[in-house]
């Protein structure tokens, strides 16, 4: 079938000497060279540092946090108000203490209050500790599952979806934001509900509030619907973050320099 064809990885030639001439030969770690255990002289043997940092590595790629947040850390998040320092006391005992918690987190407001710098912190903070995370923008993560779906047997691919449901952390930044339809609604509800059923933690993110200032604007529960709002009162921790959108701050030195 094309489509298994398609999924087949070409397989890669073998290299020839000249090809490998000039290439720089894998390093191997000083410690252990290679063999994973270290030897202390007189004490024997213990497993090498490298073999963490690698697994750990490991972990923090599979998590798939895109590179414009490489500098999210708890270290780099900065309070500006006490709902912001709510959220980073919350988000940071969250990740020294889970697998011990009952519930994840849903960090709503308005856009560049911190709220995806702290969830793709916690995800840091316990990739660190050796849990399985993942991040996924919520309207991406729709798109892929339309994209492997299957006409034919009526089902999406479980390479996009079995991360989703199997990882032991899973963020979904900006919920909310893609348009309901029903098949929008019918699959967070599956996603999420899966996950609550294995007890698995979710951090969410959105930027919709659950009473609008202005009677124009939509709620959470507008976009996501009764039901599942509700599933998210049980699953998570509601926190609301206030403030200006961070981002402003990023211009000032260029307007204080008068550009
Ligand atoms: P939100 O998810 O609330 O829309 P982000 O977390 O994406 O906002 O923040 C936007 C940018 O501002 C990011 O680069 C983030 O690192 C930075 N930022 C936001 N709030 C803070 C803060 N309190 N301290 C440090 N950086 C922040």
């Amino acid at each position: 079938m094309p489509q298994e064809k398609a999924k087949l990885k070409e397989v890669p030639k073998p290299e020839t000497e000249s090809d490998a001439v000039g290439k720089e030969e894998p390093s191997v770690c000083p410690k252990c060279f290679g063999t994973g255990m270290e030897y202390l002289e007189g004490r024997g043997v213990r497993p090498c540092i490298c073999r963490k940092q690698r697994s750990q590595s490991g972990l923090i790629q599979a998590a798939k946090i895109p590179r414009r947040y490489d500098g999210c850390h708890f270290s780099s998040y900065r309070p500006t108000n006490p709902s912001q320092e709510r959220a980073f006391k919350f988000a940071s005992r969250l990740a020294m203490d889970y697998p011990a918690v009952d519930r994840g987190l849903l960090l709503m407001g308005t856009v560049g209050v911190g709220k995806t710098h702290l969830a793709v912190s916690i995800i840091k903070g316990l990739t660190e500790r050796g849990f399985s995370c993942l991040f996924y923008e919520f309207g991406t993560l729709l798109k892929e599952i339309q994209n492997s779906y299957n006409p034919v047997s009526k089902t999406s691919e479980l390479t996009v979806l079995a991360p989703v449901f199997n990882a032991d952390i899973l963020v979904l930044d900006e919920l909310g934001a893609s348009k309901p339809t029903d098949w929008v609604r019918d699959t967070m509800a599956h996603i999420i509900n899966t996950r609550y059923n294995d007890q698995k933690l979710t951090v969410f993110t959105t930027n919709y509030l659950d009473r609008s200032g202005d009677s124009r604007d939509e709620t959470l529960q507008d976009r996501i619907g009764i039901r599942l709002r509700s599933r998210l009162f049980e699953m998570c921790k509601t926190l609301t973050v206030s403030g200006e959108d961070y981002r402003r701050s990023f211009d000032r030195p260029l307007e204080a320099a008068g550009s």
